[in-house]
């Protein structure tokens, strides 16, 4: 038996998505986060591997938040072979189910597609899982509260509390043999709407710590002035505003934010859409726990009774034909699939139109190429001039920016030990491990893809 405690990176190696951090202990290995890859080819491709571990080894999973990137590849893992738990926030286990049900439902779609079609170089072309998958999944799954210490072994236990990221999203902090590991799940903001600002950590010997925004700061202007300066150009050129948003999280606070500025007569009464019926689930979802977000009964409520929530994908024509301005919000965040595809097909060509990117894009996705200017964008293998109003707030993301990372850093009472960055761009993943460096000193590492590191010995 080994005697040592080793971590290997499995995924959000070097890039932002499949986040999957394997901890090997003598007792047990356990899988931090299961996700998918997403947004270049080469990376979607490794969606397609085997691990390179004995998957009938790991004992139990546990899922920091219900992102695609951090869940979508449980189906994948059930189906060849894991038996242990899946462990999770109550919250989490409700979102992580309709993602899965969503993504299953689009491979499916896409696979029938592709082979309609004949688009695919793959002949039949298949989906990574089916819903089929995802129901046997949905058996493993154990939810928890926060805050509560859960026992995995003798010399092993954690507890989830509160990052700020999504509804129910979580850190990981885990006792190993008498040594604190904390895993950071991706980190929200200080200023949300929707959620409470991340908790505080007192201490940790390694910590597994995200980058997404490590090289980069959110702007300090207003959210709400920006939101609403965007709205009301767009309807003066008598367009629409297409708002592309991951389904959960994202989109209830753009929601709500967007209702406090009507009802505040920022902007006109115009109709608002979200078109995902995962986005109206997980609307529904928020109103099931109350503690776990900021939104009071009635602020809940407006959000499904003030807003038209598409459900039935024969009513998206409709809402794209519809005359007179309006704001559609529709997923995917990175335009990497969905309905929000059918939107840019119409809206994409016309110069009154506005496309709002409010979340983070991905390297390879086309939400990505729209942010860097291209002048067309290819969908279902045909070409759309991209003639609208593209742009971005920043500081509509879920995520920390590097300055609110830092300060996160800071008030550990006692510094940590050892830092590994992993989900981030390279350039990201550089700039924030000097910055840290500089300014914290403390000892910081960028794990490569598939790299093991032994964190300690017994
Ligand atoms: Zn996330």
């Amino acid at each position: 038996m080994t005697n040592k405690i080793s971590i290997k990176f499995l995924g959000a190696a070097s890039t932002v998505t499949g986040s999957k951090h394997l901890l090997q202990t003598p007792e047990q290995n356990i899988l931090i986060d299961c996700g998918l890859f997403q947004g270049i080819k080469s990376l979607r491709l490794r969606n397609w591997e085997p691990l390179p571990v004995n998957v009938s080894e790991i004992k139990t999973i546990i899922i920091t938040h219900a992102h695609l990137d951090h869940c979508g590849y449980l189906p994948l893992l059930v189906k060849s072979g894991f038996k242990g738990n899946i462990l999770m926030t109550r919250p989490t286990r409700d979102l992580v189910e309709i993602i899965l049900r969503d993504s299953a439902r689009i491979q499916e779609e896409d696979a029938e597609r592709a082979n309609r079609y004949g688009y695919s170089k793959h002949k039949p072309a298949l989906p990574l899982y089916t819903d089929n998958d995802v129901e046997k999944t949905l058996g493993l799954f154990k939810a928890y509260n926060d805050k509560k210490w859960i026992t995995l072994s003798g010399d092993i236990r954690f507890r989830f509390t509160k990052n700020g990221h999504i509804l129910g999203s979580c850190f990981v902090e885990m006792e190993c043999y008498n040594k604190k590991i904390v895993f950071s799940g991706d980190i929200g903001r200080n200023k949300s709407e929707l959620l409470q600002a991340p908790e505080k950590i007192d201490s940790a010997d390694f910590l597994i710590m995200e980058s997404t925004y490590g090289n980069r700061l959110h702007s300090n202007g207003d959210v709400s002035e920006e939101l609403s300066s965007v709205i009301n150009s767009t309807i003066h050129k008598k367009g629409n505003l297409l708002i592309p948003s991951f389904a959960v999280g994202r989109a209830q606070e753009l929601m709500h934010m967007i209702l406090q500025l009507k009802l505040k007569l920022h902007i006109p009464d115009i109709p608002i859409y979200m078109d995902s019926p995962m986005g109206a689930d997980a609307t529904e979802i928020l109103t099931r726990y109350p503690e776990w977000h900021k939104l009071s009964e009635p602020e809940c409520r407006a959000l499904s009774h003030q807003i038209t929530i598409i459900r039935d994908w024969h009513e998206t024509e409709k809402v794209i034909k519809k005359k007179g301005s309006k704001i559609v919000i529709a997923a995917s965040g990175m335009l990497t699939g969905g309905r929000v595809l059918e939107y840019i097909k119409h809206y994409i060509i016309n110069k009154k139109n506005t496309v709002l990117l409010a979340g983070y894009q991905a390297e390879g996705t086309r939400g990505r190429a729209l942010k860097e200017g291209v002048h067309e964008l290819k969908i279902h293998g045909k070409y759309y001039p991209v003639h609208a109003n593209i742009c971005e707030i920043s500081s509509l993301s879920a995520h920390a920016d590097q300055q609110e990372m830092l300060d996160w850093l800071r008030q550990f009472k006692q510094k940590p030990g050892k830092i590994f960055l992993v989900h981030g761009e390279p350039m990201a993943l550089e700039a924030f491990r000097v910055k840290i460096n500089d300014t914290l000193g403390i000892d910081t590492i960028i794990p490569l893809q598939n790299e093991e590191h032994t964190l300690f010995k017994l």
